[in-house]
């Protein structure tokens, strides 16, 4: 079953627009956050400072007061500069009585009434417009006693906050709106490539698959996404051509036998004929029907291989026992060719297969050993446990194969003669040139490997890995 990748709803924004938009958010909110925080802590440290500005005038205001019995007053009632003892022009400083009644007043004029009734600690008053800010000290000195207020107004705090307040107004939504366009370029030029992939992709159809991305960008995720497109373009560009070769070989190897026998029966029907030439005729269409049968059957049993439709009925095998059967069923060829035919393979060496589809390999290399082996030459099985795996090595001394040919031997309908075996039915050698392609996928179906060595005139050797369970 194919497999399907779970899918959401398809959005309809475009990912560049969705970038943006989410970028936008996160840092809108992480402004916000940011700008609230700064607002406070400015806010917080303002009014701290005033209200330590405010004490310590308090205290300073403390050491200038004159008593004149139970009576309380500043000392320096000509203003603040008289004495240089006040800190701030910018304050208020009034003297109650106990019960609060204002005896005495200095600094600025145009401060806030007193607060009544007094009341030790801070207070924040809003008179009009003006926001003031106050605090309240108890004052004994001998028999008098009575209240130290100081004043300030807030306004130029507040000013400043509001000015802070309507900067960040301004600011944080002027910032996001140029992030935004900023973003939203940034994402196009950061996406642009995979536009250019999609074009690519689209542009590439079953019938023309040579084109390639060609990404020429840094090797960065977008990189290796075209690379990875491109190399499965390769891939599947390489499994169509094989495939569209096979079908045009297979189709091939079936009309030749075809129109020779159509040939055939056209020629025997042009006229009456004797019997005996019937059945000549007939017997030879039947070597040609044979070959359209074991053709056809080569090919359903690759196809079957291919889709794995029939899974591995997987036995132990005792090797020596086994290559001695198929010798045997392949000896009356090598005997007719007066070939040595022998086996070096150690009694207790076993590997794990399917036993029909072994027999069918060691068949294929046998008997191709057997029919491309001159009179009198020799053909070898051997078999080791080498790194992990059995290797079971099949050498004749036959003519060998020329190294062109060597990497495309195992593909399908591949053969080093070309069409000329073919065309010569009596030769012998007129395979369709699929028995080492199915030889190749039997030993990649038991998850072991198929390879050939072979120098100009010293045989060939086949080597055969198959893994131990
Ligand atoms: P065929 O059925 O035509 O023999 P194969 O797939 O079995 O097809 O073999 C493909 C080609 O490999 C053959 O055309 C033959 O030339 C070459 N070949 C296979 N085995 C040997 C061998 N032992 N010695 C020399 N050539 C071989």
């Amino acid at each position: 079953m194919m497999k399907r990748i779970a899918r959401t709803r398809p959005s309809k924004i475009p990912l560049r627009w969705r970038l943006t938009i989410w970028y936008l958010l996160t840092l809108g909110v992480i402004l916000l956050l940011f700008s609230a925080f700064l607002y406070w802590q400015l806010r917080r440290n303002l009014y701290a400072q005033v209200d330590s500005t405010l004490q310590l005038a308090a205290s300073q205001a403390l050491l200038n007061i004159d008593t004149d019995g139970d009576r309380i007053a500043f000392q320096n009632i000509d203003g603040p500069s008289g004495a240089g003892q006040h800190p701030n022009d910018d304050l208020a400083f009034y003297l109650l009585a106990p019960d609060g009644a204002l005896v005495d007043r200095l600094g600025l004029e145009t401060a806030v009434s007193p607060q009544m009734p007094p009341q030790a600690g801070y207070v924040t008053l809003v008179t009009g417009d003006d926001t003031w800010r106050i605090y309240t000290q108890a004052v004994t000195t001998g028999d008098a006693a009575g209240w130290v207020q100081v004043a300030q107004n807030m306004d130029p705090i507040d000013e400043t906050l509001e000015r802070l307040l309507n900067q960040m107004t301004i600011g944080v939504p002027l910032a996001l709106v140029l992030v935004g366009v900023g973003g939203l370029f940034l994402a196009g030029r950061a996406l642009a490539p995979i536009a250019g992939i999609s074009r690519t992709a689209q542009s590439i159809s079953g019938s023309d698959l040579n084109r390639r991305i060609h990404y020429q960008g840094p090797a960065d995720e977008l990189g290796q996404l075209a690379q990875t497109f491109d190399e499965m373009l390769d891939r599947l560009q390489a499994t169509f051509e094989r495939e569209r070769r096979f079908t045009g070989d297979a189709s091939h190897e079936l009309r030749t036998p075809l129109a020779a026998l159509k040939g055939r029966i056209g020629v025997t029907l042009s006229k009456p004929r004797p019997a005996l030439e019937y059945i000549d005729t007939l017997q030879e269409m039947e070597g040609q029907v044979d070959r359209l049968i074991q053709l056809s059957n080569d090919l359903l049993f690759i196809a079957r291989l291919d889709q794995r439709q029939r899974p591995l009925q997987m036995g132990l095998i005792t090797l020596h026992d086994f290559i001695g059967a198929i010798m045997d069923q392949v000896s009356p060829l090598a005997e007719v060719k007066h070939i040595d035919l022998r086996e070096t393979i150690a009694d207790d060496l076993t590997v794990q297969g399917d036993i029909d589809l072994l027999i069918r390999l060691f068949l294929n290399l046998l008997d191709n050993a057997i029919k491309y082996t001159p009179d009198g030459g020799k053909v070898t099985v051997t078999a080791q446990v080498k790194h992990q795996q059995v290797e079971i090595v099949i050498s004749d001394t036959g003519p060998g194969i020329p190294a062109e040919h060597l990497p495309h031997l195992f593909e399908r309908f591949y053969r080093v003669e070309g069409d000329r075996a073919r065309l010569q039915p009596g030769s012998g050698q007129g395979g369709a040139g699929l028995g080492l392609a199915i030889a190749y996928e039997i030993a990649r179906a038991h998850g072991g490997q198929l390879r050939v060595e072979s120098l100009p005139n010293q045989g060939a050797t086949f080597v055969l890995q198959l893994p131990i369970r």
